[in-house]
């Protein structure tokens, strides 16, 4: 196997464009286990961990850019304020040998429905930059993301970064898994409350082809919300406003029986997380 190595990003977008089949590897989490596993066997591999810009990150236009090799280690260290909801959801990724190495480039790269990454980045409206010889991109999340282990990667093209909006209120991310550590989500789902926009966002992970945002539900409560002036008041949500929520979270899944669990149980675990994570993150709204 012959494997590329580059420390500049121009080179690397070079690389790519001359060797269109070479696989980029960053923490090489997911790239390894295949390659360990006899599984899938690339004739070349292109180094992405000695690139700076790729490890960095910023804000920009009021938004934040974050290199597409930022270890979900440093993601928990250095942004856990800013994106409380990312942060939560790395904090259940693997192990801490795995967070050290694993990015959420990586995570978008892989493009499974269980990545624990993509949830949040759907509720905070990410966008993917793709970057190539001929230019830069960028894309919302949700396009990005084409079906399970699917992505619109061209070719030529590596992931440079993600964007979004620092939280500007509590932001909440909870997973299912048959035990409390290192283990693939059975179903997962995060929430963000917008106070700047008054309203909320809910992404269903592990669940469906791709995460699944709920907009039902989040129109509904948004409604609720809205009604019963509780952004003013900051009285608890009702309990039929959240068991409603519930239900139309439930509804936006599209999940199938597997090994890890049946559709009818993540159908139902969905429902308590969806009620779950609105009562933690409203009360941390409210106590603010
Ligand atoms: C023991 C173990 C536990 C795990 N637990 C979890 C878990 O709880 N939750 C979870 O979501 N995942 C988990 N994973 C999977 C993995 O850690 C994550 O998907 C991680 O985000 C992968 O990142 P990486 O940098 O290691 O990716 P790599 O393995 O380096 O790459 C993954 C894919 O992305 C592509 N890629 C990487 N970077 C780029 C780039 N900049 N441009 C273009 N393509 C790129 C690669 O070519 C490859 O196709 C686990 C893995 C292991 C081995």
């Amino acid at each position: 196997m012959e494997v590329l190595q580059t420390d500049t990003w121009q080179e690397a977008l070079e690389l790519k464009a001359t060797h269109p089949d070479a696989v980029p590897i960053a923490g090489g989490t997911d790239l390894m286990v295949e390659l360990n596993f006899g599984r899938f066997r690339p004739a070349t591999m292109l180094d992405l961990t000695r690139i700076p810009e790729l490890t960095a990150w910023g804000p920009e236009n009021g938004r934040l850019r974050v290199g597409a090799g930022v270890s979900y280690t440093r993601l928990i260290a250095e942004l856990g304020d800013r994106l409380p909801g990312l942060a939560v959801a790395s904090r259940t990724v693997g192990s801490p040998q795995i967070r050290n190495r694993g990015t959420v480039g990586g995570n978008l790269g892989t493009a499974s429905p269980a990545g624990d990454a993509l949830p949040p980045l759907f509720a905070s409206d990410a966008e993917v930059e793709l970057a190539s010889l001929a230019g830069v991109r960028r894309i919302p999340v949700g396009e990005f993301l084409t079906g399970p282990k699917r992505n619109c990667l061209a070719e030529d093209e590596l992931i440079a970064a993600f964007h979004l909006a620092p939280a500007d209120g509590p932001q909440q991310f909870a997973k299912i898994g048959t035990r409390n550590a290192m283990v693939i989500a059975v179903c997962s789902l995060a929430l963000a409350i917008w106070p700047g926009r008054q309203g909320v966002a809910a992404c269903i992970g592990s669940a469906g082809p791709t995460p699944i945002r709920c907009g039902e539900a989040e129109r509904f409560i948004a409604g609720v919300l809205d009604e019963h002036d509780l952004w003013g008041r900051r009285t608890p949500i009702p309990d039929a406003a959240l068991t409603r929520f519930g239900e139309l979270v439930e509804a936006a899944a599209r999940p199938i029986d597997d090994v890890r669990g049946t559709a009818r149980y993540r159908h139902h675990a969905l429902g308590v997380l969806a009620r779950r994570t609105l009562t933690w993150a409203w009360e941390a709204h409210r106590c603010a």
